[in-house]
This record gives structure tokens, C-alpha cells and sequence, in this order.
């Protein structure tokens, strides 16, 4: 098949994107050029803005368009407790769930040896450097339910115990081997309110 090099450009991109597959790229690519010209330049610019204006909290690591993020910055949030998830798109479900009133801390992956990920290729020393100056009295280890979310949970757990901060793991409910991003609002609330003491 031979498409005109923007076209092709265009279903390249899109086949880059997850779970596109090379038929709905270029379904997609199509698409594209059959939109009107506002909504396309309105779509190009959502692209390079959102690459562009956001950055991570130096604090706790989430996606921000301001930094410290609002999170960080409000002052109604308990600061005694910090919420540890993998994932920026972690702290959007738990804030989704509107329980939570504590702070968070985004490690942006886990540790895995198998992959060469060791703590300090993930948020770790931040982390640390957080519990001595913010009041910090429990860390809440949702990492993902699989074996390096585990790992990392016990890590952490291990390195912080002598610093007499209390460490617990959400478990209850949350489906082994899944991402806590796809965990619904009830059983993610569960596995809040069931966290244990490791
Ligand atoms: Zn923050």
C-alpha cells in the first residue's frame, strides 16, 4: 500500500500509540484528514501542550502543571501520612475515590532486578529525604499487586522502620497481578480501609 509521506507520517504516529494496531492507525490517519481544520489544530496543540507545560512535582513526583502540584500546595491535606503508588496515573484513581486526604508519593516504576530497576532508578531517595522534615508518621504502600509492586513494597518497608515511621500495604481486594490504576473506586476504597502493618 502506498500513502503520500504526510499520510504515512501520520498512521506512523498513530501505530506508535498502545493498543493501536496497523488497521486502526490508519482508520485513525483518515479520520484525521476528514476533521475540520479548528479540531485538528485544537488536537495538535493538546499534544505539544500537554508535553510541554507539564512537568513533575519536585516534591512527590506527580504530573503538574505547577510545581509544587496542587496536592502538595494544599493545605486541608494531612501531611502525617503519604500514600506510595507507582504510578501518576495512581494518584488520579485515588483522588477519583475521594477518600483520601493525605499526601502522595509517585515512584514512576518499581523495583525489578530482572530489568536492572533498582531503588534509585525510581523515586526512592526522595522519599526519604520527605520523611525527615515533613511530620510524615505512616506510609501507605499501594504499589501494584504483582511480584516487583511486592518488592518494592518490602523495600521500603525494610529501609524506613528504623526511622519509627509506621509502613502498611492496601492488599484487600485488589486482584493479584493488576495495575491499581484499573481498580474500580469501591474496591480501591476496600483496599484503603483494609491496609495492614507490614
Ligand atoms: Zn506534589
Amino acid at each position: 500500500m502506498y500513502y503520500p509521506e504526510p499520510i504515512s507520517k501520520l498512521i506512523d504516529s498513530f501505530t506508535k500509540l498502545p493498543g493501536i494496531g496497523p488497521k486502526t492507525a490508519v482508520r485513525l490517519a483518515f479520520f484525521v484528514l476528514n476533521m475540520n481544520d479548528d479540531d485538528v489544530m485544537d488536537f495538535a496543540k493538546s499534544l505539544v501542550n500537554a508535553k510541554r507545560e507539564l512537568t513533575h512535582c519536585s516534591t512527590c513526583g506527580h504530573i503538574t502543571d505547577q510545581d509544587p502540584c496542587a496536592i502538595c500546595r494544599d493545605t486541608a491535606r494531612d501531611n502525617s501520612i503519604i500514600c506510595v503508588v507507582q504510578d501518576p496515573k495512581d494518584v488520579i484513581a485515588m483522588e477519583k475515590m475521594k477518600e483520601y486526604n493525605g499526601k502522595y508519593h509517585v515512584l514512576h516504576g518499581a523495583i525489578s532486578p530482572m530489568d536492572g530497576i533498582g531503588p534509585e532508578d525510581i523515586n526512592v531517595p526522595d522519599l526519604i529525604n520527605r520523611l525527615k522534615d515533613e511530620g510524615v508518621e505512616e506510609l501507605i504502600l499501594a504499589t501494584n499487586p504483582n511480584i516487583e509492586g511486592e518488592a518494592t513494597a518490602m523495600y521500603i518497608s525494610r529501609l524506613v522502620k528504623p526511622s519509627g515511621v509506621k509502613t502498611s500495604r492496601i492488599a484487600h481486594g485488589l486482584p493479584v497481578g493488576g495495575d491499581l490504576e484499573y481498580a474500580d473506586e469501591v474496591t480501591l476504597s476496600k483496599a484503603l480501609e483494609g491496609r495492614r502493618d507490614l
